[in-house]
C-alpha cells in the first residue's frame, strides 16, 4: 500500500479537527473552502523515519511476515543496544531491565517467521532470544523476579516455535519467583521487564486479546504462579492458531470502538486501532480509511 495515495476531495477536513495529525505537511495543498487537502503521509509518518517495532508493526499490516519477522529482529537487537526507543543498553541499569521488550521481539519475529512458512528462520530467531534470556539471568539482571522472568521468557521462545522444552523453562520460572518471594506478587508484574512478558501474550493472543486478568486472576499473592501456569497452558496453542490462520495481527495501540470515521477496506469495521503512527483496523489490521 502506498504512503501517497491522496485522500479523497470529499474527505477534506479541517486539518485542526484531525486529532492524529503529528504536524503540518508541506505536501498539504490549502484549498478555497478552508480545507487543507492533504496526502495519507500526514496520517501516517514516512516509514524511514520510525524505529524498527514499528515498521514491524506496519509489515504485519501489509501481511508481509518475512519483513516482519526481520523488522523485528532488529528491534530486538537495537533494543539490546540502547538504541531505538531503549533509552539504555542491556548491561545498564541491571536492577531495573528494559531488555525485556527485545526478548519479546525475538519471539514475535520467531512467530512472523513461522507464519510466513519460515520454520528454520524462526526456530534461530528463537535461539538467539534464548541466548540473551540466559545471559541476562546469569550474568547481568540482579532482581531475583526479573532473573525468574528470564525463565519465563525462555519458556515463551521455546512455545512460540513448538519447542516441548517450554514445560521445563516454565517450571523453572514457577521456582524462580517461588525463591524470590516478593512481598507483593501483583505488583512485580509492573516491572517494564515483565509489563513485557504480559504485552507477548497479549500480542500472539490477537484477536482474542487475552487482558491482564486472564494471565494474572484478579492479583492475587499467587498472581506470578497464575503468569506462568497461563502461558504455558496458551502461548503455543495461541501461536498454533495464528500459524494456521497465516496472521499475526498487530497488536493493541490505543484504540477506538464506533468511530463512525473509518472504514475498513477489507472487512468494513469501524473501529480502530492507533499503532505505529497509523491507523489500522482494530479488527483485521489492515490500514484503516477515513470516510
Ligand atoms: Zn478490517
Amino acid at each position: 500500500m502506498s504512503t501517497k495515495s491522496t485522500v479523497p476531495c470529499d474527505t477534506v477536513r479541517k486539518i485542526e479537527s484531525e486529532p492524529l495529525v503529528p504536524f503540518v505537511s508541506p505536501s498539504s495543498v490549502a484549498c478555497p473552502r478552508g480545507y487543507v487537502h492533504v496526502e495519507r503521509s500526514l496520517y501516517m509518518s514516512e516509514d524511514e523515519d520510525l524505529g524498527a517495532a514499528k515498521k514491524a508493526v506496519r509489515r504485519l499490516a501489509e501481511e508481509d511476515y518475512t519483513a516482519a519477522g526481520e523488522a523485528y529482529t532488529t528491534a530486538a537487537r537495537e533494543g539490546l543496544a540502547g538504541h531505538g526507543s531503549a533509552t539504555h543498553p542491556a548491561y545498564e541499569r541491571r536492577d531495573r531491565s528494559a531488555a525485556g521488550r527485545s526478548l519479546t521481539c525475538f519471539a514475535r519475529a520467531a512467530v512472523c517467521h513461522r507464519v510466513a512458512g519460515e520454520i528454520s528462520r524462526g526456530e534461530k530467531v528463537s535461539r538467539e532470544g534464548i541466548a540473551v534470556a540466559e545471559e541476562l539471568r546469569d550474568n547481568v539482571l540482579t532482581n531475583g523476579v526479573e532473573r525468574a522472568a528470564c525463565e519465563e521468557f525462555v519458556g515463551d521462545l521455546l512455545s512460540v516455535v513448538g519447542d516441548e522444552g517450554s514445560s521445563e523453562a516454565y517450571e523453572r520460572a514457577k521456582e524462580g519467583y517461588g525463591a524470590a518471594d516478593p512481598e507483593d506478587p501483583a505488583s512485580e508484574t509492573g516491572r517494564p521487564f515483565l509489563q513485557a512478558g504480559t504485552e507477548l501474550i497479549a500480542h500472539v493472543s490477537r484477536p482474542d486479546d487475552v487482558g491482564w486478568d486472564d494471565v494474572h486472576g484478579s492479583g492475587g499473592e499467587d498472581a506470578l504462579e497464575r503468569r506462568v501456569r497461563t502461558k504455558r497452558s496458551r502461548v503455543e496453542s495461541f501461536v498454533k492458531k495464528r500459524v494456521r490462520e497465516s496472521k499475526l495481527h498487530a497488536p493493541r495501540g490505543s484504540t477506538e470502538y464506533n468511530t463512525g470515521r473509518y472504514e475498513c477496506p477489507d472487512c468494513g469495521s469501524d473501529d480502530v486501532n492507533y499503532i505505529a503512527e497509523t491507523t489500522l483496523c482494530l479488527r483485521c489490521s489492515a490500514y484503516t480509511e477515513r470516510v
